[in-house]
């Protein structure tokens, strides 16, 4: 995955951005560096990804928001699939099922 001497988030600070993002996508500090540090880089569909293939993606239904931070230089791809929220958070904007 990492054959660059890129730095990581651990498993435990990916949990604290994932649960971050769920909370205020607009406002997700780095567990490192805090906030105002993380930006969202891209969408990315979540089915792709098992394939090799990275496609964008509309932010709803199944798929991955890579974050990234200018601070310490971390990315951080979560897989946001809809099975892992308790979907009590929908805002309805442009929302269809499929
Ligand atoms: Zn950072």
């Amino acid at each position: 995955m990492s054959d660059r001497n890129m730095p990581e988030y651990d498993s435990g600070e990916g949990l604290a951005l994932a649960l971050s993002y769920l909370d205020d996508p607009s406002d997700v500090p780095c567990p490192r560096c805090g906030p105002d540090t993380m930006e969202v880089v891209a969408y990315l569909d979540g089915g792709g990804i098992e394939d090799g293939i990275v496609r964008a993606a509309e932010p709803e239904g199944d798929y991955t928001v890579v974050l990234y931070c200018h601070e310490c230089s971390r990315a951080a791809a979560l897989d946001l699939s809809p099975d892992t929220q308790t979907g009590e958070r929908r805002d309805g904007e442009d929302r269809r099922a499929a």
